[in-house]
């Protein structure tokens, strides 16, 4: 892992040596889409591409939050003073970290942090998360505290919704935090428990393939999403989605308690949390087909009945599904643009990304980036 380029831009804004870098990770969710604010499961790994925080002390009682990705818009807190969110923008997400952990008892050292990502910016491979928890790694080592990862993960989502005001759920923390290298991590987004889920079949290569388009948390789209479910929940007389059945939601819409949108919704949440789980046996049997048949309904699914995905998804799924080697592809993170995922046979990878690029460049004329990845390790702290 090159830690240089971090080190030297801690330098630049800080006249001094960087005494420790940590990391956090950004996420591909191979499926369970959307189901995490709905109590369900979901299957995402961590990769290679992350945030790196380096980090040293300084004894004012203040904390400095400068980014490679923001040049010049660094912020500066004071620990003694109330501290609310404020412009700039990015730098609420690692001052809302530091609020919740003093929320936790930890006992905040002052520091200059500095952060750099290879995890490109709202697209949909949480660089949001990955930010939270390298802030929250450089605090805590710099105060020389710990806290359990589920704790760690809650507080940082915490810091998301109430601070940067985006209304995430817990996957991307989650597994920021708790990603191991050659795992998925199958994730109960309602009792926050966790099974680790080898994925590291030789025979497969994951491509993940970035629209371009962005895709805004904030938006409409998704507090709207989140809001339909919470209404048909309540309509259907249950804490979440995943308590019902497909069963139940179709007598509700027969006596018209439900509306058709509302159907819809209950449909794909209640088919993906199913995916999932099948998705995780699939895994274990070493069975790559039937993961690939799983991930093509998964985005049938967000396309046709929670109607998040876009033209620039579609075409990628359309371009993979017509290539040679390839198990499956999908929309993957909240849709509305984003990156799609393509689960290939080893060897005919470069063949799929060639296609996929050549197509997409054809009908959009421009270029939608395409890398392979792996599932990598969760936060770290690396020197
Ligand atoms: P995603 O998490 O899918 O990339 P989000 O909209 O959730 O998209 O989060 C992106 C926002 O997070 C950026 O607009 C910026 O404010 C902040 N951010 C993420 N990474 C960085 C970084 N390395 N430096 C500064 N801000 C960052
Ligand atoms: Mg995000």
């Amino acid at each position: 892992m090159n830690t240089q380029a971090v080190k030297d831009a801690f330098r630049a804004t800080f006249g001094r040596a960087a005494r420790g870098v940590v990391s956090g990770p950004g996420r591909v969710n191979l499926i369970g889409e959307h189901t995490d604010y709905n109590d369900g499961f979901v299957l995402p790994i961590a990769i290679e591409k992350q945030t790196l925080g380096a980090w040293s002390p300084r004894d004012d009682g203040r904390i400095a939050f400068a980014s490679v990705q923001q040049p010049g818009k660094g912020v500066e807190i004071d620990l003694c003073e109330p501290i609310i969110p404020s412009a700039p923008a990015w730098a609420n997400y690692p001052k809302g970290v530091a609020v919740e952990l003093m929320r936790e008892g930890i006992e905040l050292a002052g520091c200059d942090v500095m952060f750099d990502s290879t995890v490109p910016l709202n697209a949909g491979l949480s660089s949001s998360a990955s930010l939270e928890v390298a802030a929250a790694m450089a605090l805590l080592t710099a105060a020389g505290a710990t806290l359990p990862p589920e704790k760690l993960a809650k507080l940082c989502q915490r810091a998301e919704n109430d601070f940067a005001g985006a209304p995430c759920g817990i996957m991307d923390q989650s597994i920021s935090i708790m990603g191991t290298a050659g795992h998925a991590l199958l994730l109960d987004c309602r009792r926050l428990e966790t099974k680790q889920v080898p994925f590291n079949d030789p025979r497969a290569v994951l491509l993940v393939a970035d629209t371009r388009v962005k895709h805004d948390i904030g938006d409409g789209g998704y507090p709207l999403r989140r809001k339909q479910c919470e209404e048909a929940a309540k309509l259907l007389g249950v804490t979440a989605l995943r308590d019902t059945t497909m069963e139940k939601v179709q007598a509700a819409f027969q006596a018209g308690k439900l509306n058709e949108q509302h159907l819809m919704r209950c449909r794909h949440v209640i088919g993906e949390i199913q995916r999932t789980l099948q998705a995780v046996e699939a895994l274990r049997a070493d069975d790559l087909n039937r993961f690939g048949d799983l991930m093509y309904a998964s985005h049938a699914s967000l396309r046709d009945d929670y109607e998040v995905s876009c033209e620039e998804l579609d075409a990628i799924v359309e371009l993979a599904e017509g290539c040679e080697g390839v198990f499956g592809a999908r929309m993957t993170g909240g849709g509305f643009g984003g990156c799609a995922i393509v689960l290939t046979e080893a060897n005919h990878a470069g063949a799929v990304r060639d296609a996929i690029s050549a197509g997409f460049e054809k009908r959009f004329s421009r270029r939608c980036p395409i890398f392979a990845t792996h599932a990598a390790d969760g936060a770290r702290v690396i020197e």
